[in-house]
């Protein structure tokens, strides 16, 4: 055996000095894979650490239990010949004494490396079926389990990976394992969420064809209930109807709440542009709450500003379903005898546009502090046990809220528990027809 001279010394600190380095690099691939695609990311880290080790394999074995037995399947594998990574999903390694032996002393967190003087007759078998000349294995372990291993291979050499380069390969190794498993997790997460997103899609439309499905037959009953209350009948009856009018308003409005909240992630959120006439609308907004503030013997006051256009452009059914939910609100959140005030002015103008700012005060049980900015997330009802004597679904600030800012506007509530509040919103409206954006 030939003594140790100083340049082999030289030469051992040189190659290992080159592994680091190395090592650094692929860390440093890995690590900062922005642009490119994990795939290109760890073929080229796996590219220097090869070059560096002078190996022409590198396979990644997963250990999988099949029939109880402990099998290791090849997951990956990069081959210096084509400069690629395969993804494999079913080649095993045979099931012999050989193997068993290496998996035996892989899962003692020891790796398998030496000399083929030292092979057995199977192992030596192992490695000529795939033309190998030396071999090196590093066990990975994960959280403290046993995840495999990986083979570093040289098909060309015949020799033993010193202390030093096992301590480097180990380190690579365990790397390149822990890349692999994050992009896994990756890749899984972003399954994940693409299912979650597309079973919210789907949750959707079922929920916005039940709605208009419940919405035909609510409309016949709302009918006829009108042409009832028109053709007379008793006292007694006149009530029945008033209380089936109100119910079918009240579940009108909330299946149009589902359809808008159905509808809220896609198109069928729209607002539209027509002329109308602001006076007129607030008008016919009164007729549609006037019922429940009488119910109730409330006083409802309001001043709109003289100096808002008569004529407005905008989405008027939409400002309606803002104003008449917020007035409802007043109405059910208030006690008897209460008082509700509705105020609307110009905030500001330009030649264009118009800034309306509406108030809707009330008097009644007032909103606690820390709930007054959740209200306007969906479902979200105050307390349950503050208001489970008033019926609600939580939608309606949450959709007053989408429609207000689709309008170019705020909304929000200043309140005091037990006293009262305070709703505002402001909204952009036009004073002529908008101009047609887009390419006709
Ligand atoms: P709903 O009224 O159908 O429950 P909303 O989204 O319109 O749904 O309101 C959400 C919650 O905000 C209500 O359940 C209630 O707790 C609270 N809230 C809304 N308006 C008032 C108000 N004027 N006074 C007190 N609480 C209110």
């Amino acid at each position: 055996m030939r003594e140790l001279t100083k340049n082999d010394t030289a030469d051992a600190a040189g190659q290992r000095a080159a592994i680091v380095n190395a090592l650094n690099k692929a860390i440093e691939k890995l690590c900062s894979h922005a642009e490119e695609t994990f795939g290109e990311v760890i073929t080229d880290a796996l590219r220097t650490i090869a070059d560096a080790m002078n190996v022409n394999r590198i396979v990644f074995y997963r250990h999988v239990e099949v029939d109880g037995e402990d099998r290791l399947k090849q997951t990956y594998r990069w081959d210096k010949a084509i400069n690629g990574l395969t993804e494999k999903s079913l080649d095993f390694l045979p099931n012999n004494q050989a193997i068993a032996g290496w998996l035996k002393t892989l899962r003692q967190n020891v790796s398998v490396n030496q000399q083929l003087c030292d092979w057995s007759s199977d192992e030596l078998e192992f490695m000529n079926q795939f033309g190998i000349k030396s071999v090196f294995m590093a066990p990975i372990f994960t959280h403290g389990k046993f995840w495999g291993c990986v083979i570093f291979q040289d098909h060309i050499n015949e020799r033993f990976f010193s202390e030093d380069y096992a301590e480097l390969m180990r380190s690579a190794a365990f790397l390149f394992v822990n890349a692999i498993i994050r992009a896994e997790m990756e890749r899984e997460t972003i399954t994940a969420l693409f299912e979650a997103q597309e079973a919210n899609c789907a949750k959707s439309e079922f929920l916005s064809r039940m709605s208009h499905e419940i919405l035909t037959p609510m409309n016949v009953i709302m009918g006829m209930t009108h042409i009832l209350k028109m053709s007379g009948g008793s006292d007694e009856t006149k009530k029945y109807l008033e209380e089936i009018d109100a119910a079918s308003r009240y579940l009108l409005r909330l299946i149009n709440d589902l359809l808008d909240i159905s509808g809220k992630n896609n198109s069928a959120f729209t607002i539209a542009s027509s002329v109308f006439d602001f006076n007129k609308i607030f008008r016919e907004i009164l007729k549609d709450v006037s019922c429940d503030v009488m119910k109730k013997r409330q006083t409802l006051n309001f001043g709109i500003d003289p100096s808002i256009p008569m004529l407005l452009f905008g989405d008027k059914k939409r400002l309606a379903q803002v104003i008449t939910n917020l007035l409802t609100n007043a109405s059910k959140f208030t006690p008897e005898n209460g008082k509700i005030h509705f105020s609307a002015y110009v905030l500001s103008k330009d030649n264009e546009t118009i800034t309306l700012q509406i108030e809707i005060t009330d008097n009644g049980i007032g909103i606690p502090k820390e709930k007054q900015n959740e209200i306007f997330s969906a479902f979200d009802l105050v307390d349950v046990s503050l208001t489970s004597k008033y019926s609600g679904a939580g939608l309606g600030l949450p959709i007053s809220k989408l429609i207000v800012e689709m309008m170019g506007g705020k909304i929000w509530v200043d309140s005091e528990h037990g006293k009262g509040s305070k709703f505002t919103f402001t909204c952009k409206l036009h004073k002529r027809p908008p101009a047609v954006t887009g390419n006709s």
